[in-house]
């Protein structure tokens, strides 16, 4: 029989695989969470290997991929766009801060605008802030000011203008923050909350 279970999985893998975590590496997606967890990551990296083929995961994928497939007849749009910046550390370390934005569209007077595409379970207190600083992020490394955050949920599909992008500053202080968590809400999720001394409990709130 066909295995399409195993084309999914090798997918998967595949993208997983472009994120390769290193040390004097930092993605975005690192400045708009819990600082600890990539320290975590760096430990522990077994921790997270199943979530390969956590099906909600893959269905977002998924999805990601319908709406680029959507996006492009707008013509002049770019998908899985990649950047990279060499910042300086305050302890002198100059390390790299990288990262993938959905799409980038150039529009015929020359606006570049970063979009960014986010599924979820429902449309209860959209636009996240972490979302919002994701794409604030993105606008900061790909040299732009206008982005689109677009959501697609079972509740409602809509979208919000984004500009105001990240400062070196900020990023820095973001990539050197003590703050955690960063969001309360982070621990229950959280993958490494089974080893973590400063997890989050109900009682510690
Ligand atoms: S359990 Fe909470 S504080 Fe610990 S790494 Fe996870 S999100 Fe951060």
């Amino acid at each position: 029989m066909i295995d399409l279970v195993s084309l999914i999985y090798a997918w998967r893998k595949e993208e997983e695989e472009k994120h390769r975590r290193t040390e004097d590496t930092w993605w975005v997606t690192d400045l708009v969470r819990c600082p600890l967890k990539r320290e975590f990551e760096l430990r522990y990296p077994e921790l997270v290997k199943h979530q390969v083929f956590t099906p909600f995961f893959i269905l977002g994928d998924l999805a990601h991929e319908g709406v680029h497939s959507v996006l492009s007849r707008l013509g002049r749009v770019e998908f899985e766009v990649e950047a990279e910046k060499t910042v300086a550390l305050p302890d002198g370390r100059e390390v790299r801060v990288r990262g993938r934005a959905d799409a980038i569209y150039y529009g015929e007077g020359g606006e570049k605008i970063v979009i960014e595409v986010k599924t979820s379970r429902s449309d209860a207190g959209i636009p996240h802030e972490h979302h919002i600083d994701q794409v604030r992020a993105y606008l900061w490394l790909h040299e732009a000011n206008e982005g689109v955050l677009l959501y697609v949920t079972p509740d409602r599909v809509t979208q919000f203008p984004v500009s105001d992008p990240m400062t070196t500053d900020e990023v820095v202080e973001r990539m050197t923050s003590k703050d955690y968590p960063r969001y309360s809400w982070e621990c229950q999720y959280c993958p490494y909350s089974v080893l973590c001394p400063h997890k989050l409990t109900k009682l510690s709130r």
